[in-house]
């Protein structure tokens, strides 16, 4: 292979040098603390989240208004949106520092999980284990107790997104799904497939506005000649490029990157399917309104268990890929490609938002290996992902249908070309 530099300088792959001023600038912008946005619905401090027209506790969602319904009177409402209630969708591109808000502040390992209320109706002391619920009925009095307040265990939000999609959408959106795959599927799921039971669930995000700067260096190449020689009973193809060092620099910044905040549903490992629920983002996050622990009522959810910090590199990540694709337009002159060999981000600043996100989910674990499988459904806007226990005999049979049709065509490929 012939090669040519086109561009004689030294390669400088860690980037180019700062001077004085500029380093001491970089160390000046170090992210610091910022100022926290407080989202507790004061309006809810004594646990009792009443219908604001006749006061009465037994409050729910109405999954197809995506609005809380007294059962009591009918009356329907629901709370602020916090894009509007806390800015947060205005000055992204003057962020400074990490700013996160109450809901989204470190987890403390002592924060206890089982809260006890006094109930304000009749005086009784009633349990709420945060872990799986938060709302309990007061035995005595029937009324509802709500946990508003945010403790530092990760159960407490900042905003909610409500369920939109009724159980019985999420039912269909599964059989759906289910049945175009029933070709493969095992013998066994097949019979014990039952998408009623299908669970509504709250899963925790951290929804993330930041403002970034990254670069890119590595090497970019253009053909300048293509030729062929042969060589015995082979042709071969040769090229010459010239070889240029790229580098690239970009600012942006994003609105409302999620991530997940709980590290069960971020594990990647082989046992687990759990990383489908990333193939169902996105969500329409914008819309998520403050907190009430009515929009929970009749489903489950997950606390958060990340917190930012730990999350800084998993920001980092997604920005510098984000970054990438911004360059990407203006590298077209280098037509065999540009690999990049180093890239660096600098967060400039950034805003972390705690949110629970809805999602219907089918699990089904598999007798014959253990694996559990899911089928999620995102219950905004119906996008369905998954996995199902694969028949293997069945797929065997298909891969050696498709491997025998291929070596048929480079047959007949090589036939035409001798
Ligand atoms: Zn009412
Ligand atoms: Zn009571």
């Amino acid at each position: 292979m012939a090669e040519e530099s086109g561009d004689p300088q030294q390669p400088t792959f860690d980037g180019p040098p700062l001077s004085l001023e500029e380093e001491l600038a970089a160390a000046k912008a170090e992210p610091e603390a910022g100022p926290s946005i407080e989202t507790v619905n004061e309006s809810l401090k004594d646990g009792l989240n009443r219908c604001p027209k006749c006061g009465s506790t037994d409050v729910k969602l109405r999954g197809s208004t995506g609005n809380l319904v007294c059962l009591f009177c009918r009356n329907e409402w629901h709370e602020a949106r916090v894009e509007e209630e806390f800015g947060l969708g205005e000055g992204i591109d003057t962020l400074e520092g990490t700013v996160i808000a109450s809901g989204a502040e470190e987890i403390l390992a002592d924060a206890a999980d089982v809260l006890t209320f006094k109930c304000e109706s009749c005086g009784a002391e009633v349990v709420v284990d945060t872990a799986h619920a938060l709302n309990a009925r007061c035995h005595w009095c029937r009324h509802t107790l709500n946990v508003n307040q945010q403790i530092p265990n990760g159960a407490v939000p900042d905003a909610v997104l409500p369920f939109k999609l009724t159980k019985d959408q999420a039912v269909e959106a599964i059989r759906g799904f289910a049945s175009k795959r029933r070709l493969f599927a095992h013998r066994q799921f097949k019979k014990e497939f039952v998408p009623e039971n299908v669970l509504g669930v709250y899963l925790p995000y951290l929804v993330i506005d930041a403002r970034a700067e990254s670069q890119y260096w590595g090497r970019g190449e253009v053909q300048t000649r293509r030729w062929t020689e042969k060589q015995g009973d082979n042709t071969v193809t040769y090229y010459a490029a010239d070889v240029y060092q790229v580098s690239r620099q970009v600012n942006f910044t994003v609105d409302d990157l999620t991530v997940e905040g709980a590290s069960e549903r971020a594990d990647f490992s082989g046992a687990k399917t759990n990383n489908i629920i990333n193939t169902i983002l996105p969500f329409d996050t914008k819309n998520a309104v403050k907190w009430n622990a009515n929009y929970l009522v009749g489903f489950t959810s997950e606390k958060r268990d990340r917190n930012v910090e730990g999350l800084q590199p998993v920001l980092e990540d997604q920005l510098l890929s984000i970054g990438r694709s911004q360059v990407s337009g203006s590298l077209g002159k280098f037509d065999r490609g540009v690999r990049w060999e180093q890239e660096k981000v600098d967060v400039g600043g950034s805003r972390w938002v705690s949110m629970y996100l809805p999602v219907w989910l089918y699990s089904y674990q598999q007798e014959s290996n253990g694996i559990l499988h899911y089928i999620a459904v995102n219950a905004r806007t119906g996008e369905t992902m998954g996995s199902i226990p694969v028949s293997q005999p069945k797929l065997l049979l298909a891969a050696f249908t498709v491997g025998t049709f291929l070596e048929g065509i480079a047959g007949a490929f090589l036939v035409a070309t001798a």
